[in-house]
């Protein structure tokens, strides 16, 4: 077996560990393999064995990608941060957007959403740890934007997406990732629609779905170091 396919049966077996700890079910959790700077090859390998949702971060690096691949089912996420220049490609190439944080933004993905595609899937991200570095509404903001996302009409939303603070403190990945959960149950109290938590990557995978994550988005584990930091990348 490849070491693609090995590591794609290996987070397999840390999601289905991870859930059975939690006395969940492993199918509430769906796999998102964040594929930004791998080659098409790469994702046409973990497809062939049964990878179908991926996340990109970089509009034209996904645009080259997904080119090469549009003989393939792959349902794709856009995950990185948004510019207001690159929502119409947006809208127009993704079924899942994470990365809504501000009404502007989540407006111009509506309108912008062709009328032949379903609405466009939406998570709103919250900056969980408050970096001021990072993007995402605060946590006190969350339930005002979703009132006001939930009015658009080619929009869907379905959950939540957080990265917190990067840290190898398991107490502070805890705290950070059941924060999250509180908010969202919260926020189904009026929104029962919410069916999404996005959040755990390679290092956090299983305190996230311990504290109920269902959509956990793993590029290291699956592909290896990525070649250059995502900071770095133009696009
Ligand atoms: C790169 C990235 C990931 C994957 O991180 P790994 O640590 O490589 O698993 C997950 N989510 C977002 C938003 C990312 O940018």
């Amino acid at each position: 077996m490849s070491s693609i396919a090995e590591n794609l049966k290996s987070v397999g077996q840390r999601i289905n560990q991870a859930a059975h700890h939690a006395h969940r079910s492993p199918e509430e959790i769906t796999l998102l393999a964040v594929s930004k700077t791998r080659s098409p090859d790469e994702l046409r390998e973990l497809y062939q064995h049964g990878q179908r949702h991926f996340g990109e971060n970089y509009l034209q690096e996904f645009l080259d990608k997904k080119e090469t691949l549009n003989d393939l089912a792959i349902i794709w996420h856009f995950i990185g941060p948004i510019q207001s220049n690159k929502t119409r490609a947006i809208a127009e190439n993704f079924d899942w957007v994470h990365s809504v944080d501000r009404l502007k933004i989540a407006q111009r993905l509506s309108e912008q959403r062709p009328n032949h595609l379903p609405p466009l899937n939406i998570c709103l991200q919250i900056n969980i740890s408050g970096e001021t570095s990072k993007s995402g509404c605060l946590p006190n903001e969350a339930e005002a934007l979703l009132q006001q996302v939930a009015n658009l009409p080619r929009l869907s939303v379905r959950g939540l997406m957080a990265i917190p603070e990067a840290t190898d403190d398991k107490a502070k990945q805890q705290a950070a990732l059941a924060k999250m959960q509180s908010i969202f149950i919260s926020l189904k109290h009026t929104h029962p629609e919410l069916d999404t938590l996005s959040m755990g990557m390679s290092g956090d995978m299983q305190i996230a779905i311990q504290e109920g994550a269902t959509m956990v988005r793993i590029g290291t584990a699956l592909f290896g170091p990525r070649q250059y930091p995502n900071s770095k990348k133009p696009t």
